[in-house]
């Protein structure tokens, strides 16, 4: 099945790719392995994507880029890319699933997934108390003690919300200074709930069943001591979510997409927008814009190298 564009990622870039390419009456599918939304769909509160001064709820704006989306003719099927051949004029995926699509041009919206600690006990204990995601798994913590391991906008907003259940809140920093924004920091400074262990990392977390405590090391001291807690957050930044592209496409050191301002890649006819663009600031904003842009150049492509429109 021959489409104008394959968007292949459904967070706030892709889907805003859609809305774009769609409206453009170009015929546009988006491949998106879970629920369209992203990284978004797992965060509580959205405060500060324009338009919403109230905030937004995160599955909520997804739901709404989505329906925005979809209004304009944008088609969505769920599956992951199992292989994908970018080099000729026409690009070629095929889905796990066995199903293929061809594509005059091609917009990646990957995104990231969460970067491990990779200490022991992590894999072991991964859904008895390790978590990478506040808003699924929150509220088995109430009235509990936990951890949040971090210093970004990730582990200190998370945190805030984690007060919602659990009675004490340690975030864990490798630093004395955090990295989130500042009035992230105010507020957790603020809470009560959280006390901040610093310079310090986890080496351990240990239990059986479920998690009991982490072995926790002071990087200046080196002194270790063992911290009682119930769970334990992980947020110590993302991966981009690029394997299947290693070859194809030029990416930078850490494996994110290199684009030009236009979001144009290495490879004519193949865009990327959103978290998975090397040198992007990690924002819905950013990844809406960055959208908006690769859907414009992938149209303007689309028009100086193809002579028959499928719309
Ligand atoms: P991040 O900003 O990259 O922060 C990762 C944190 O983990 C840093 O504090 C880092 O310490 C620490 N870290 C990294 N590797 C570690 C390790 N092996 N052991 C212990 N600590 C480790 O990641 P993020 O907080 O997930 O945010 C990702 C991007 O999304 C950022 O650009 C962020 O601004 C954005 N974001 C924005 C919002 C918002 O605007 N509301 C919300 C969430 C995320 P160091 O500080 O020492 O490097």
């Amino acid at each position: 099945m021959l489409f104008d564009t394959v968007i292949i990622g459904g967070g706030p870039a892709g889907l805003t790719a859609g809305l774009y390419t769609s409206r453009a009456r170009l015929k546009t599918l988006l491949i998106e392995r879970g629920l369209p939304g992203g990284q978004v769909m797992t965060t509580e509160l959205v405060e500060n994507y324009p338009g919403f001064e109230e905030g937004i709820m995160g599955p909520e704006l997804s739901a709404k880029m989505e329906k925005q989306a979809r209004k304009f003719g944008l088609e969505i099927v769920q599956d992951s890319v199992r292989e994908i051949s970018l080099d000729g004029k026409t690009k070629k995926i095929i889905l796990e699933e066995g199903r293929q699509y061809e594509a005059k041009s091609v917009i990646l919206c990957t995104g990231a997934h969460p970067r491990l600690l990779g200490v022991k006990g992590e894999a072991e204990l991964r859904g008895k108390g390790v978590s990478y995601c506040a808003t699924c798994d929150g509220a088995f913590f109430k009235g509990q003690k936990i951890a949040v391991v971090g210093g970004g906008n990730s582990a200190v907003e998370e945190a805030l919300f984690l007060t919602k259940f659990a009675k004490e809140v340690h975030v864990i920093h490798r630093r004395d200074q955090l990295r989130a924004d500042r009035i992230v920091q105010e507020r957790a400074f603020a809470n009560e709930r959280i006390k901040f262990i610093w310079d310090s990392v986890v080496e351990e977390i240990r239990g059986d069943e479920e998690v009991t405590s982490l072995l926790i090391k002071n990087r200046k001291t080196q002194q270790e001591s063992v911290l009682d807690v119930q769970g334990i957050f992980i947020y110590v930044g993302y991966i981009p979510n690029t394997e299947f592209l290693s070859g194809f496409i030029t990416l930078d050191e850490e494996g994110y997409i290199v684009t030009d301002h236009n979001m144009a890649t290495s490879v004519p006819g193949v865009f990327a927008a959103g978290d998975v663009r090397a040198n992007s600031v990690k924002q819905i904003s950013v990844a809406v814009g960055s959208g908006t842009t690769a859907a414009i150049s992938a149209a303007k492509y689309i028009e100086e190298n193809f002579q028959e429109r499928l719309k």
